[in-house]
């Protein structure tokens, strides 16, 4: 299967370049075998690519004799929901996410509705390297049922958590506007922002797939968002990756407070009510570390990837978490990140609060994050590592995930990426100047480190 991406929770690739049909229906039989026998739930993002892949995926399962209840286009938390309101034997939503357009991914889940784990992914794995899955015989197939339900079942979930008030936002009556990039959010946003008697406008709500920008939520990417939520005069703006499981938040003058501070938010808006202690992935914004001391609330940090913050969230009992990227995680309404349950989240905030989004965020201590990619080709990355530790003397190292460099000031993260041939390189400060020293010191160690290996 080469040209695929495998990571512990699915795979991914370039459609016709490595991600094809064959190859899904090899996938997914495989995995129709690992957690059958019964029923699995299969759902699309509104990727071009999504009705082929749909297809293969499905034949793959009934082959192998699995009963499908295909929800055509959905968001990845409706299929998360989905496959615990069902009792299904696990869930496949074919999604890349925030990748560009010529690129899809099985992402799969077990029976409880999340990801699959670390172990779980590695069954997986021996299976398909196998070898070819083995079909049953036509009396032993399975068979295939729609359903258009559950997405209302969705938020029927979000609405009847007990944080969030309904009654309180439909008095304030919100002006919101959503942009949904042409992902699969837009559809079940707009019925969500209704239930909650929101005045709402939509930027690309049609779900066509042909992305109008760069999909993935981050500032750079929001411009269009930002003069929509001015030109409408809107409270608050939101914008949804393709498959709906991250959100951001645009404020009122059109400015995005950043994916890391959407969630912080939410955390200081709802840790008081909820308690207990929050867990996060390593990347996330030191801002969670202030906001949990001020309500007396310990943090805990897991390698990136969404089912390691789902896992110990579930192992711990927290209440409240998620991931900086704009995915936040209430395991009482969904133990996955639920771009629709921040949305209604974000909005009870601002009804209970009586303050504005900008206020809200301004909430959070200010810090200044960086994201950056080092191309990996033929590095090194436990060279690059071990150069790192030794160029940061003083800092405190924290090998959860890669490595990670701190200093009650600032960190530096480098870590292998889940998704991509790439090292992410993550650094954070309470300054511009700061974050941009960390950076370059960084950068500096992982060349000269490519260079020697
Ligand atoms: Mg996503």
């Amino acid at each position: 299967m080469e040209g695929l991406i495998f990571s512990v929770s699915g795979a991914r690739g370039i459609v016709g370049k490595g991600l094809d049909p064959l190859v899904l229906t090899e996938i997914a039989a495989h995995f129709g075998a690992f957690v059958g026998p019964g029923t699995v739930v299969v759902g699309r993002d509104s990727r071009v690519s999504g009705e082929m892949a749909a297809a293969a995926v499905t034949a793959g399962l009934v082959g192998v004799g699995i009963d499908v209840v295909d929800l055509g286009l959905a968001s990845t938390p409706t299929v998360e929901v989905a496959v615990r309101e069902i009792g299904a034997a696990g869930g496949v939503q074919i999604s890349a996410s925030h990748n560009p357009a010529d690129w899809n991914a099985l992402k799969l889940l077990s029976s409880r509705g999340i990801f699959l784990t670390a172990s779980e992914g590695a069954e997986l794995r021996a299976r398909i390297d196998a070898g070819r899955p083995r079909f049953h015989a036509w009396d032993a197939l399975g068979n295939v049922r729609r359903r258009d339900d559950l997405n209302e079942i969705h938020l029927d979930r979000i609405l009847a958590s007990e944080l969030v008030d309904s009654e309180a936002v439909r008095r304030l009556a919100p002006r919101v506007v959503v942009d949904c990039v042409a992902g699969v959010g837009g559809p079940i946003a707009c019925r969500l922002l209704e239930r909650l008697g929101a005045h709402a406008t939509f930027v690309h709500a049609e779900p066509t797939g042909r992305f109008p920008r760069n999909p993935e939520p981050v500032p750079e990417n929001l411009r269009e968002l930002g003069d929509a939520v001015r030109a409408a005069k809107a409270d608050i703006g939101f914008a949804l990756d393709p498959d709906a499981d991250r959100v951001a938040v645009v404020d009122e003058t059109g400015r995005p407070i950043g994916e890391e501070v959407t969630l912080a938010v939410v955390i200081d808006s709802f840790l008081p009510v909820l308690g207990g202690d929050v867990v996060v992935n390593v990347s996330t914004t030191m801002a969670i570390d202030d906001v949990a001391a001020r309500h007396g609330a310990r943090v805990h940090r897991t390698p990136v990837g969404e089912v390691n913050v789902t896992e110990r969230m579930l192992e711990i009992g927290a209440k409240i978490g998620g991931e900086g990227n704009g995915g936040v995680i209430v395991p009482a309404v969904n133990p996955g990140r639920d771009g629709l349950l921040g949305i209604a989240l974000w909005l009870t905030a601002l009804a209970r609060e009586g303050a504005g989004t900008a206020a809200l965020a301004a909430r959070i201590p200010s810090t200044v994050m960086r994201k950056e990619k080092i191309e990996v080709g033929g590095l090194d990355v436990d060279l690059v590592l071990r150069e790192l530790a030794s160029a940061f003397p003083g800092y405190q190292v924290d090998r959860t995930d890669g490595l990670k460099l701190l200093s009650p000031d600032g960190w530096v993260h480098v870590r292998k990426s889940n998704t991509e041939p790439i090292l992410r390189l993550l650094a954070e400060a309470r300054t511009g100047d700061a974050v941009n020293e960390l950076v370059v010191r960084a950068r500096e160690v992982a060349v000269r480190a490519g260079a020697a290996s």
